[in-house]
Protein backbone atom coordinates (compact mmCIF):
# COMPACT_ATOMS: atom_id res chain seq x y z
CA UNK A 1 0.00 0.00 0.00
CA UNK A 2 1.37 3.50 -0.80
CA UNK A 3 2.83 5.63 2.17
CA UNK A 4 2.29 2.12 4.31
CA UNK A 5 5.82 0.92 6.05
CA UNK A 6 5.93 -2.48 6.80
CA UNK A 7 6.05 -3.80 10.59
CA UNK A 8 9.76 -4.04 11.22
CA UNK A 9 11.40 -6.67 13.46
CA UNK A 10 14.87 -5.84 12.65
CA UNK A 11 17.42 -5.01 15.17
CA UNK A 12 20.01 -3.82 13.21
CA UNK A 13 21.96 -0.78 14.89
CA UNK A 14 20.47 -1.56 18.34
CA UNK A 15 22.36 -3.27 21.51
CA UNK A 16 20.58 -5.26 23.61
CA UNK A 17 21.87 -6.82 27.21
CA UNK A 18 20.61 -10.48 28.33
CA UNK A 19 21.02 -11.11 31.61
CA UNK A 20 21.67 -15.25 32.10
CA UNK A 21 22.67 -15.58 28.58
CA UNK A 22 24.77 -18.48 29.52
CA UNK A 23 22.57 -20.77 28.86
CA UNK A 24 18.99 -22.31 28.66
CA UNK A 25 16.06 -19.01 27.75
CA UNK A 26 19.01 -16.50 28.00
CA UNK A 27 21.40 -18.44 25.70
CA UNK A 28 18.33 -18.95 23.23
CA UNK A 29 16.99 -14.81 23.65
CA UNK A 30 20.66 -13.95 22.70
CA UNK A 31 20.86 -15.77 19.85
CA UNK A 32 17.51 -15.15 18.46
CA UNK A 33 18.57 -11.05 19.18
CA UNK A 34 21.73 -11.22 17.53
CA UNK A 35 20.10 -12.96 14.74
CA UNK A 36 17.43 -9.94 14.01
CA UNK A 37 20.61 -8.12 13.91
CA UNK A 38 21.46 -6.61 17.54
CA UNK A 39 25.01 -6.30 19.19
CA UNK A 40 24.16 -8.67 21.86
CA UNK A 41 26.10 -7.94 25.42
CA UNK A 42 25.63 -11.58 27.19
CA UNK A 43 26.05 -11.62 31.08
CA UNK A 44 26.04 -13.99 33.52
CA UNK A 45 28.24 -15.01 36.36
CA UNK A 46 29.69 -18.06 34.23
CA UNK A 47 32.28 -16.30 31.93
CA UNK A 48 33.17 -19.38 29.91
CA UNK A 49 29.58 -20.52 29.42
CA UNK A 50 29.32 -17.14 27.85
CA UNK A 51 32.21 -17.34 25.55
CA UNK A 52 30.46 -20.49 24.28
CA UNK A 53 27.22 -18.35 23.17
CA UNK A 54 29.35 -15.71 21.89
CA UNK A 55 31.19 -18.21 19.91
CA UNK A 56 27.80 -19.76 18.27
CA UNK A 57 26.60 -15.99 17.49
CA UNK A 58 30.05 -15.55 15.28
CA UNK A 59 29.29 -18.26 13.39
CA UNK A 60 26.41 -16.62 11.81
CA UNK A 61 28.88 -13.47 11.51
CA UNK A 62 26.34 -11.59 14.35
CA UNK A 63 27.96 -9.44 17.17
CA UNK A 64 27.92 -10.66 21.16
CA UNK A 65 30.31 -9.54 23.99
CA UNK A 66 30.72 -10.79 27.49
CA UNK A 67 30.09 -8.72 30.11
CA UNK A 68 30.43 -10.77 33.97
CA UNK A 69 27.47 -10.18 36.70
CA UNK A 70 26.12 -11.49 39.22
CA UNK A 71 22.87 -9.55 39.82
CA UNK A 72 22.31 -9.94 43.30
CA UNK A 73 25.52 -8.17 43.73
CA UNK A 74 24.54 -4.44 43.54
CA UNK A 75 28.16 -3.35 42.88
CA UNK A 76 28.42 -5.82 40.24
CA UNK A 77 25.23 -4.74 38.42
CA UNK A 78 26.93 -1.17 38.15
CA UNK A 79 29.76 -2.29 37.07
CA UNK A 80 28.24 -4.47 34.94
CA UNK A 81 26.30 -1.93 33.29
CA UNK A 82 29.56 1.20 33.66
CA UNK A 83 31.50 -1.81 31.43
CA UNK A 84 28.91 -2.38 28.97
CA UNK A 85 28.38 1.67 28.38
CA UNK A 86 32.30 2.00 27.71
CA UNK A 87 32.65 -1.36 25.47
CA UNK A 88 29.46 -1.02 22.69
CA UNK A 89 27.71 2.65 23.95
CA UNK A 90 24.20 3.42 24.82
CA UNK A 91 22.04 0.63 25.91
CA UNK A 92 18.40 0.34 24.00
CA UNK A 93 17.28 -3.24 25.10
CA UNK A 94 17.57 -4.97 28.51
CA UNK A 95 16.15 -8.32 28.27
CA UNK A 96 15.93 -9.50 32.32
CA UNK A 97 16.27 -12.84 32.43
CA UNK A 98 18.41 -14.47 34.98
CA UNK A 99 16.62 -16.33 37.36
CA UNK A 100 16.60 -19.40 39.30
CA UNK A 101 14.14 -21.95 41.18
CA UNK A 102 14.48 -23.81 44.70
CA UNK A 103 11.43 -26.40 45.09
CA UNK A 104 10.81 -27.53 48.76
CA UNK A 105 7.61 -28.07 50.49
CA UNK A 106 6.40 -25.14 52.19
CA UNK A 107 6.96 -25.93 55.36
CA UNK A 108 10.54 -26.98 54.75
CA UNK A 109 11.74 -23.63 53.16
CA UNK A 110 14.27 -22.69 54.35
CA UNK A 111 15.01 -18.81 54.57
CA UNK A 112 18.28 -19.21 53.18
CA UNK A 113 16.45 -20.17 49.96
CA UNK A 114 13.68 -17.61 49.90
CA UNK A 115 16.44 -15.20 50.29
CA UNK A 116 18.40 -16.79 47.00
CA UNK A 117 14.92 -16.93 44.93
CA UNK A 118 14.16 -13.34 45.92
CA UNK A 119 17.10 -12.15 45.67
CA UNK A 120 18.23 -13.12 42.11
CA UNK A 121 14.61 -13.11 40.44
CA UNK A 122 13.15 -10.31 41.96
CA UNK A 123 15.68 -7.57 44.07
CA UNK A 124 18.09 -9.15 40.55
CA UNK A 125 16.07 -7.80 37.66
CA UNK A 126 14.95 -4.52 39.93
CA UNK A 127 18.60 -3.46 40.31
CA UNK A 128 19.50 -4.69 36.29
CA UNK A 129 16.52 -2.83 35.43
CA UNK A 130 16.92 0.92 37.80
CA UNK A 131 20.65 0.52 36.40
CA UNK A 132 20.16 0.20 32.56
CA UNK A 133 17.10 2.91 33.19
CA UNK A 134 19.42 5.35 34.76
CA UNK A 135 21.89 4.92 31.84
CA UNK A 136 19.09 5.38 29.26
CA UNK A 137 17.94 8.68 30.85
CA UNK A 138 21.68 10.05 31.10
CA UNK A 139 21.51 8.86 27.11
CA UNK A 140 18.40 10.61 26.27
CA UNK A 141 16.96 7.94 23.46
CA UNK A 142 14.44 5.70 25.47
CA UNK A 143 14.52 1.71 25.43
CA UNK A 144 12.80 -1.09 26.03
CA UNK A 145 13.30 -3.12 28.98
CA UNK A 146 11.76 -6.76 29.48
CA UNK A 147 11.72 -8.98 32.17
CA UNK A 148 11.21 -12.87 32.29
CA UNK A 149 8.42 -13.58 34.34
CA UNK A 150 6.27 -16.75 34.56
CA UNK A 151 2.41 -17.81 35.02
CA UNK A 152 3.80 -18.61 38.49
CA UNK A 153 3.69 -15.12 38.61
CA UNK A 154 -0.32 -15.28 38.04
CA UNK A 155 -1.34 -18.47 39.81
CA UNK A 156 0.64 -20.73 43.06
CA UNK A 157 1.95 -24.23 42.51
CA UNK A 158 3.23 -26.47 45.48
CA UNK A 159 6.86 -26.15 46.36
CA UNK A 160 7.88 -22.96 44.92
CA UNK A 161 6.80 -20.23 47.55
CA UNK A 162 9.76 -18.12 46.61
CA UNK A 163 9.50 -18.17 42.92
CA UNK A 164 6.14 -17.78 43.06
CA UNK A 165 6.26 -14.55 44.73
CA UNK A 166 9.32 -13.51 43.00
CA UNK A 167 7.72 -13.58 39.70
CA UNK A 168 4.49 -12.06 41.11
CA UNK A 169 6.69 -9.13 42.29
CA UNK A 170 8.61 -9.35 38.69
CA UNK A 171 4.84 -8.70 37.33
CA UNK A 172 3.80 -5.69 39.66
CA UNK A 173 7.44 -4.12 39.11
CA UNK A 174 7.41 -4.07 35.24
CA UNK A 175 3.89 -1.92 35.78
CA UNK A 176 5.33 0.27 38.23
CA UNK A 177 8.89 0.90 35.97
CA UNK A 178 6.55 1.56 32.96
CA UNK A 179 4.12 3.95 34.65
CA UNK A 180 7.40 6.04 35.82
CA UNK A 181 9.89 6.13 32.99
CA UNK A 182 7.00 6.43 29.91
CA UNK A 183 8.29 9.80 30.03
CA UNK A 184 12.23 8.97 29.22
CA UNK A 185 10.48 6.82 25.85
CA UNK A 186 11.65 3.92 28.26
CA UNK A 187 8.96 0.76 27.75
CA UNK A 188 9.00 -1.46 30.12
CA UNK A 189 7.36 -4.87 29.30
CA UNK A 190 7.37 -8.55 30.88
CA UNK A 191 7.10 -11.78 28.89
CA UNK A 192 5.69 -14.97 31.23
CA UNK A 193 5.88 -17.61 29.65
CA UNK A 194 4.39 -21.16 30.88
CA UNK A 195 6.39 -24.67 30.80
CA UNK A 196 9.16 -24.09 28.17
CA UNK A 197 11.64 -27.26 27.78
CA UNK A 198 15.62 -26.85 28.46
CA UNK A 199 18.12 -28.80 29.21
CA UNK A 200 17.03 -28.38 33.10
CA UNK A 201 13.88 -29.47 32.79
CA UNK A 202 13.88 -31.68 29.98
CA UNK A 203 14.56 -35.10 32.20
CA UNK A 204 12.03 -34.04 34.87
CA UNK A 205 9.22 -33.74 31.87
CA UNK A 206 9.80 -37.11 31.22
CA UNK A 207 9.04 -38.51 34.36
CA UNK A 208 5.27 -39.47 35.51
CA UNK A 209 5.17 -36.65 37.22
CA UNK A 210 6.08 -34.38 34.74
CA UNK A 211 3.73 -35.54 32.28
CA UNK A 212 0.87 -35.39 34.49
CA UNK A 213 2.22 -31.58 34.61
CA UNK A 214 1.71 -31.32 30.47
CA UNK A 215 -1.34 -33.25 30.79
CA UNK A 216 -2.86 -30.01 32.37
CA UNK A 217 -1.93 -27.92 29.60
CA UNK A 218 -4.71 -26.91 26.97
CA UNK A 219 -1.77 -28.00 23.96
CA UNK A 220 -1.00 -30.97 25.92
CA UNK A 221 2.93 -30.24 25.40
CA UNK A 222 5.56 -28.53 26.56
CA UNK A 223 6.66 -24.64 24.93
CA UNK A 224 9.66 -24.51 22.68
CA UNK A 225 11.90 -21.47 23.59
CA UNK A 226 11.62 -20.51 19.93
CA UNK A 227 7.95 -19.96 20.55
CA UNK A 228 8.86 -17.36 22.75
CA UNK A 229 10.96 -15.09 19.57
CA UNK A 230 8.13 -13.80 17.76
CA UNK A 231 6.81 -11.94 21.35
CA UNK A 232 10.67 -11.17 22.65
CA UNK A 233 11.45 -9.61 18.96
CA UNK A 234 8.14 -7.32 19.02
CA UNK A 235 8.78 -6.29 22.52
CA UNK A 236 12.16 -5.40 21.57
CA UNK A 237 11.68 -4.05 18.48
CA UNK A 238 9.41 -0.31 17.84
CA UNK A 239 6.89 -2.79 16.29
CA UNK A 240 5.59 -2.17 20.05
CA UNK A 241 6.26 1.46 20.35
CA UNK A 242 2.98 1.76 22.13
CA UNK A 243 2.82 -1.01 24.65
CA UNK A 244 4.35 -0.42 28.30
CA UNK A 245 3.21 -2.07 31.82
CA UNK A 246 2.34 -5.29 29.10
CA UNK A 247 2.30 -8.99 30.70
CA UNK A 248 2.45 -11.62 27.84
CA UNK A 249 1.39 -14.79 28.44
CA UNK A 250 3.18 -17.46 26.72
CA UNK A 251 1.55 -21.40 27.79
CA UNK A 252 -0.30 -23.27 25.77
CA UNK A 253 -3.34 -22.05 27.12
CA UNK A 254 -2.64 -22.73 31.11
CA UNK A 255 -3.58 -19.79 32.31
CA UNK A 256 -6.91 -19.50 30.06
CA UNK A 257 -7.80 -23.28 31.74
CA UNK A 258 -7.39 -21.87 35.40
P1 LIG B 1 18.55 -21.70 33.54
O1 LIG B 1 18.78 -22.22 34.91
O2 LIG B 1 18.74 -22.60 32.37
O3 LIG B 1 19.51 -20.41 33.31
C1 LIG B 1 19.57 -19.39 34.28
C2 LIG B 1 20.57 -18.34 33.82
O4 LIG B 1 20.62 -17.33 34.84
C3 LIG B 1 21.98 -18.88 33.66
O5 LIG B 1 22.59 -18.25 32.55
C4 LIG B 1 22.68 -18.45 34.95
O6 LIG B 1 24.08 -18.32 34.72
C5 LIG B 1 21.99 -17.11 35.22
N1 LIG B 1 22.02 -16.69 36.61
C6 LIG B 1 21.56 -17.35 37.70
N2 LIG B 1 21.81 -16.65 38.81
C7 LIG B 1 22.45 -15.51 38.42
C8 LIG B 1 22.98 -14.38 39.11
N3 LIG B 1 22.94 -14.27 40.45
N4 LIG B 1 23.56 -13.39 38.38
C9 LIG B 1 23.63 -13.47 37.03
N5 LIG B 1 23.16 -14.51 36.33
C10 LIG B 1 22.58 -15.51 37.01
O7 LIG B 1 17.08 -21.05 33.54
P2 LIG B 1 15.93 -21.01 32.40
O8 LIG B 1 16.54 -20.73 31.08
O9 LIG B 1 15.04 -22.16 32.56
O10 LIG B 1 15.10 -19.73 32.88
C11 LIG B 1 15.45 -18.41 32.47
C12 LIG B 1 14.41 -17.43 32.99
O11 LIG B 1 13.13 -17.79 32.48
C13 LIG B 1 14.27 -17.44 34.52
O12 LIG B 1 14.00 -16.14 34.96
C14 LIG B 1 13.07 -18.35 34.74
O13 LIG B 1 12.43 -18.08 35.95
C15 LIG B 1 12.22 -17.97 33.54
N6 LIG B 1 11.24 -19.00 33.18
C16 LIG B 1 11.65 -20.23 32.72
C17 LIG B 1 10.71 -21.18 32.38
C18 LIG B 1 11.08 -22.53 31.85
O14 LIG B 1 10.17 -23.36 31.68
N7 LIG B 1 12.35 -22.80 31.58
C19 LIG B 1 9.26 -20.90 32.49
C20 LIG B 1 8.95 -19.57 32.98
C21 LIG B 1 9.92 -18.67 33.29
P3 LIG B 1 25.20 -18.42 35.90
O15 LIG B 1 24.77 -19.54 36.80
O16 LIG B 1 26.48 -18.66 35.17
O17 LIG B 1 25.19 -17.08 36.57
Amino acid sequence: MEGKEPVSLNLTGRRAVVTGASRGLGRHFALTLACAGAHVVLTARGIDRLQGVVQEIQAFSGSGVVVGVDVTDEKSVKVCVETVEKEIGPVDILVNNAGIAVSAPLLEHEAADWDAVLNTNLRGTWLMAQEVARHMVRVGRGGSIINIASILGFRGTKQLPGYCASKGGVINLTKAMAVELARHQIRVNAIAPGYIETDMNREFFATPAGQRMIDHIPQRRLGQAAEIDGVLLLLASDASRYMTGSVITIDGGQLAAL
